[in-house]
């Protein structure tokens, strides 16, 4: 008799995005003909780079020539690649090796998958708000208890509740987690953290032989001194960290994709001394993973240096343009508005203290306009909408136009 893994029966989420479809699919029926605008979608929609197109290109070339085609690769990614990663990484004062890198078909599934090297008795801490997966992930390993409607929040995680007096940066917990999840530069909130509020971090993981799962997707995006572009930046991280990015954001891979996973050899926790960890990702990797897209790694390869840098970081200008235009708009409107400057996302105060659903309607009944309400990434966003800057520019102008002269607030 099979039965299922119950624990995906306790997943509240998969409301968010749904629901802003079933809304927005109601009010197009009111209104036929009527476009809307969407600033709520993280996903890229600008051209993948010139040089990266050119590098995908001959890859496949070489794929159609018996005598230059390849079929499996490394399942921790093709070795040219993870040395380019190691030299990408000097940028910052990062000194890695290859073998500590894990190359992937993307964050959001290293980010939902690294949990399995940990044991299931793990207390885990997440952001609120906080991207989905790393909640998601570990209620289905098993993780957490009930969700809890009322709180809109799970018995057994440890939340690391983030406010407008705090930046929406949040601080170590008081009391003793085992796993900790950061996304910095963080979405949904925009907000990123310093040197030495990552420290405060890195120095919390060391001393409860905790581990910090780092998410870094957007770390190109950071354009100001001050803040980590990796977590490795910061003293003593090779000892408790696991920092996951991608090539999505930073270069247009969102169908592409391309991501990375590195796991020091430094890297310990409770019963696992240095290398064990290191281990054990790679064994989940092979075991479970056959290795991502070797045009993809072709494509990846191109966007770290020269021209497909330069045109890769032309790209995060572009989406950063728009974020500018977001901001500029939402605060001549007098609203009060986080993030944007280092980061595609923008996270706007509701007017009045209204609900993050409230104002969704708002702005989608008046302007036309569809954004991300706040409350879908956890109880701390609840007055609070999410604007994104992916988008064409003049369909950006066109809906910040719209929310200007129709809001009404
Ligand atoms: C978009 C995004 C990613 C990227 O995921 P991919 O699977 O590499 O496309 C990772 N983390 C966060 C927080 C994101 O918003």
């Amino acid at each position: 008799m099979a039965t299922i893994n119950a624990n995906f029966n306790k997943l509240a989420s998969g409301y968010l995005f749904p629901e802003i479809a079933r809304r927005t699919a109601q009010w197009q029926k009111r209104n036929p003909g009527i476009p809307v605008m969407r600033l709520g979608i993280g996903n890229t929609t600008e051209p993948l780079p010139p040089a990266v197109r050119r590098a995908m290109k001959e890859k496949i070339d070489k794929l159609g020539d018996r005598t230059t085609y390849t079929g499996y690769g490394d399942e921790q990614g093709d070795t040219y690649l993870r040395e380019a990663m190691v030299k990408y990484y000097q940028r910052w004062g990062i000194a890695l090796e290859p073998t500590e890198f894990f190359i992937s078909d993307g964050a959001k599934s290293d980010a939902a998958n690294i949990q399995q090297i940990f044991g299931p008795d793990n207390i885990v801490a997440i952001q609120d708000p906080a991207y989905p997966v790393y909640v998601d992930s570990n209620v289905v390993g098993g993780r957490s208890g009930a969700y809890n409607s009322e709180r809109g929040q799970y018995d057994g995680f440890v939340y690391l509740s983030t406010s407008e007096e705090g930046g929406f940066i949040p601080t170590p917990p008081e009391e003793k987690v085992d796993l900790i999840y950061l996304c910095n530069p963080n979405n949904p909130t925009g907000a990123v953290a310093n040197h030495a509020q990552v420290k405060a971090f890195v120095d919390y993981a060391i001393a409860n032989k905790a581990v910090i799962i780092y998410d870094s997707a957007y770390s190109e995006y950071i354009t100001e001194e001050g803040f980590p572009r990796s977590i490795y930046e910061v003293e003593g991280a090779k000892r408790c960290a696991i920092e996951i990015s991608s090539f999505s954001k930073f270069s247009g891979f969102t169908g592409v994709r391309l991501g990375w996973t590195i796991v020091p050899h430094e890297l310990e926790c409770e019963d696992g001394a240095a290398g064990v960890l290191n281990g054990l990702w790679n064994r989940r990797q092979c075991t479970f993973f056959n290795g991502a897209s070797n045009v993809s790694q072709s494509g990846a390869y191109a966007a770290l240096f020269g021209k497909g840098y330069e045109e890769s970081r032309a790209l995060v200008e572009y989406y950063l343009g728009n974020a500018k235009i977001i901001r500029d708009g939402l605060t001549s409107l007098g609203l009060t508005v986080y993030g944007g400057t280092n980061s595609p996302y923008i996270w706007a105060k509701t007017p009045n203290n209204m609900d993050s659903w409230a104002f969704f309607d708002l702005l989608l009944e008046r302007c036309h306009v569809v954004v991300t309400p706040g409350g879908g990434f956890g109880p701390a966003g609840k007055h609070y909408v999410r604007f994104s800057s992916y988008g064409h520019r003049e369909d950006v102008e066109q809906a910040m136009k719209s929310v200007k002269e129709n809001a009404g607030i």
